[in-house]
């Protein structure tokens, strides 16, 4: 076996080397196993280029097995007759193992990810364990309704919610344990069982929680973990005819795919895609406070948030002010290895990312953008490092404003009325989110009514919140995860009516 270089690394704590040579295999129904391939992909520190672990790369073979797990532990006594009492104890278990192992948990996240491990252990590690907190609830709150049909007779017709069945969680590099638990947890708390397919970039945190799921005492098979690569995992797994549903966040461009593959069997969909969201700055706003905002919504996890305020638009009269508060931010965050506690933007995930909003930036800039901070790799010898960058002179047509660049990349312009402002703002395939910053209530409320975005935040940052409905008009995605609407994904309604 090749050195596994990275976990050698004296910054690397006792915990997470165990794990990281503890034999990382597929999760199906109470096994952990190589992919029957014997494909192994690598793990790497996005920090330092460094080898963390090998993981399998499931095919479609295993995606089979882990599908006859579901589909088994579906009908099972253990899980179809769990009362939502004991499912929604089980979720809290879930919750109290994230939260022992939250040291551990945000380690691998920095490690994997890149993101600042303070980041990870303040707010991803808590978020993960809270949307178990917050679906347990949900288990005993899953009703029918009693309705009067329309016929004349005696009748007794209600309705009553079903799990849709066996689901298969496709997600992103982006905030990967994160992601897992804004998926598994809904799910569960349905009554679901689950294929989860973590991104290959990042698998670690989703195998450490599968096996924290499997200490919990959730029955064999109920949640199973294929790594491998999005082209053969992911894509058996959205053409599988036993996957009832596939859950996919990720790129618009794979969306795509995942509906054609869905199609065979008329699977049950939801996406959460891309965005290219614009933070709007009118001059009557707190204009520190939206220039903090913008800043931190678009270097805040390097820029790879699916909600990021990639395009900013500020009224002409305040403009130039609000790009020097940017830029005075850009300069000032400290870029470096997650794991250093003074650290606010780590590296890229991987070098493939790094180099595809590297090339969003030298387009730009050879048609005729200003880069006024950052445009560069940053002079670090290795890792995959960007500098927070900041574009004006931008066109409506480029692709720096159209196409998501997934990084520490603004895009700004100026605007000179709210009409012209409207019609930039929606002139994108785009609508995840909107953030507005103006003391004016009228103007505020007339365009969260203007704006076509799934969410639209005034006066704050806050985007996704695990209470409220998320997800995008256009081709941002179908559905909505979290909130009541989240748990209503992984639910079907039947309607029973009986003659009395
Ligand atoms: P991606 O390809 O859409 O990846 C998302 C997930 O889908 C991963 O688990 C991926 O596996 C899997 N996948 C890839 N191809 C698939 C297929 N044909 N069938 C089923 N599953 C498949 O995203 P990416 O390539 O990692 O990133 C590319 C761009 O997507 C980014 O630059 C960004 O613009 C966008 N993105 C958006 C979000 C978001 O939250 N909106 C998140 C991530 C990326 P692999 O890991 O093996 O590819
Ligand atoms: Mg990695």
């Amino acid at each position: 076996m090749a050195m596994i270089n990275g976990a050698q690394s004296r910054s690397v704590s006792a915990a997470a080397r165990r794990f990281l040579s503890s034999n990382l295999g597929l999760q199906i129904a109470e096994q952990e196993q190589p992919a029957r391939s014997g494909g192994l992909s690598d793990v790497i520190n996005p920090a330092d280029e460094t080898l963390l672990a090998r993981v399998p790369t499931g095919e479609r073979e295993d995606v089979d097995l882990a599908v006859r797990a579901a589909t088994s532990a579906l009908a099972s006594k253990a899980w179809a007759g769990m009362k939502g009492r004991a499912r929604a104890k089980l979720l809290n278990r879930i919750a109290d193992l994230i939260e022992e192992n939250a040291a551990l948990f945000a380690e691998l996240e920095c490690l994997d990810n890149g993101k600042p491990l303070l980041h990870a252990l303040h707010g991803d590690v808590p978020a993960a364990a809270e949307s178990f907190r917050y679906y347990a609830e949900w288990c005993v709150r899953i009703y029918g309704r009693t309705v009067d049909p329309a016929r004349e007779g005696n009748f007794h017709a209600y309705t009553s919610r079903e799990p849709v069945g066996v689901v298969g969680l496709i997600i992103p590099w982006n905030f990967p344990l994160l992601m897992a638990c804004w998926k598994l947890a809904p799910a569960l708390a349905a009554g679901c069982t689950c294929i989860l397919k973590p991104a290959e970039e990042t698998p670690l945190t989703a195998l450490l929680l599968g096996r924290l799921i499997r200490d919990a005492g959730m029955p064999p098979g109920v949640v199973n973990v294929v790594t491998g690569y999005g082209f053969a995992a992911g894509a058996a797994l959205a053409a599988h005819p036993g996957v009832d549903k596939v859950a996919f966040t990720g790129s618009t461009e794979v969306g795509k795919t995942i509906l054609a593959a869905a199609a065979g069997n008329l699977k049950k969909v939801s996406l959460e895609l891309g965005g290219k969201s614009p933070t709007i700055i009118f001059p009557d706003a707190d204009v520190d406070a939206a220039i903090e905002a913008a800043a931190g919504s678009i270097f805040y996890n390097a820029g790879q948030i699916c909600a990021a305020g990639s395009r900013l638009y500020a009224h002409a009269s305040i403009f130039d002010q609000v790009i020097d508060g940017v830029c005075k931010y850009a300069r000032r965050l400290r870029v470096g290895p997650g794991h250093q506690p003074e650290t606010e933007m780590g590296p890229l995930v991987s070098a493939r990312q790094r180099d595809r909003v590297a090339g969003y930036v030298s387009v730009a800039r050879e048609s005729g953008a200003v880069i006024v901070s950052g445009g560069d790799r940053t002079d670090s010898s290795c890792g995959y490092f960007y500098s927070p960058t900041v574009v004006t002179n931008v066109e409506s047509t480029m692709p720096i404003v159209r196409e998501e660049v997934f990084g520490p990349v603004l895009a700004a312009a100026p605007f000179a009325s709210s009409e012209d402002l409207v019609a930039t703002a929606n002139d994108s395939i785009y609508g995840l989110t909107a953030k507005i910053w103006t003391r004016d209530l009228s103007l505020a409320h007339t365009l969260a009514r203007q704006l076509k975005a799934g969410t639209i935040s005034v006066n704050t940052n806050l985007g996704a919140d695990l209470h409220l409905p998320f997800g995008g008009y256009k081709q941002s995605g179908w559905g909505r995860e979290l909130g009541e609407e989240g748990l209503d994904l992984y639910l079907q309604m039947k309607t029973v009516i009986m003659g009395l």
